[in-house]
């Protein structure tokens, strides 16, 4: 099983992935820079040049960078939208320079304007990103589908993906996202539906990793609030339905339960373990 957790950089790459080595993690996930803020800070360089350099041989892999919180590569505003544009090209620089191999986007918030439209915008980011950058693949993350929040369902996912080889542009799914969207995944029976839509949509080799999160809210409320494992409306028995699917079994599990603590994170890892 590749199993892993979205970690903290705020002690140096470095320490990000000793800290991973010591959970026991196979794989990994950051954010490049202050998720909530334009501003990018100081780039950790050596840490980069540490993690590029060892990650594999340590047994890291892969290791995913998700893209910040500000962002919205399909706004039909102009100024967010190069703005946009700006950040994820120094995310992604930035990404690369520590060898990832995924980064993490959400398809962002349509703004009123019509699915097509955005989906549209959002491709155009992609090719944008694809022609500067060619080590790096890209994951577009399922949604909740709340609001005019554009990904939330399989089709538009597909549509958004299809033009781009499936090397280069996969998808991500968020358990806590598509149970907010209205996938009873619950049960086993359930599992199976979802991933038969998923799969009808969505080319097999196009998924490169699950987000594991219990939900706070309940069966497609459309309110994206993580919980740890097990204590939330998805519970036990869902999440061990889901890693017993055989269509899973080499996808890569990265936790992003709230809290970075430590102590928490472990116990979210040790959960999945047992199952
Ligand atoms: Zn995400
Ligand atoms: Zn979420």
């Amino acid at each position: 099983m590749r199993l892993g957790i979205h970690l903290s950089i705020g002690q140096g790459l470095k320490r990000t992935m000793e800290e991973a080595l010591d959970l026991d993690c196979n794989c990994v996930q950051i954010f490049s820079k202050n998720p909530r803020g334009w501003n990018a800070g100081k780039f950790d360089q050596g840490g980069a040049d540490f993690v590029r350099e060892n990650r594999k041989e340590r047994g890291i892999d892969p290791w995913v960078v998700h893209a910040t919180y500000l962002v919205n590569p399909c706004s039909p505003d102009e100024d967010l939208y190069s703005r946009s544009l700006s950040s994820l090209e120094l995310e992604v620089g930035r990404a690369e320079a520590m060898g990832a191999d995924f980064f993490v986007i959400h398809p962002g918030n349509t703004k009123g304007s019509s699915s097509q439209e955005a989906i549209n915008r959002l491709q155009k980011s992609l090719d944008f990103l694809l022609g500067k950058f060619h080590a790096i693949s890209f994951l577009v993350e399922g949604m909740a589908g709340r609001g005019s929040e554009l990904g939330g369902d399989f089709l538009e996912l597909s549509k958004i993906v299809s033009p781009f080889a499936p090397e280069k542009v996969g998808i991500c799914l968020d358990t806590c996202h598509l149970f907010a969207a209205g996938f009873d995944i619950r049960t086993e029976e359930g599992w199976r539906s979802t991933l038969d839509k998923f799969f009808a949509h969505i080319d097999h080799q196009r998924l490169g990793l699950i987000h594991v999160n219990d939900s706070v809210y309940p069966l497609g409320a459309k309110k994206d609030r993580h919980t740890h494992l097990g204590k939330g409306e998805i519970g036990v028995e869902g999440f061990r339905a889901m890693v017993n699917r055989p269509e899973l079994r080499n996808i890569p599990l990265i936790l992003e339960t709230p809290g970075e603590a430590r102590k928490e994170g472990q116990n979210n890892l040790e959960f999945l373990r047992n199952l």
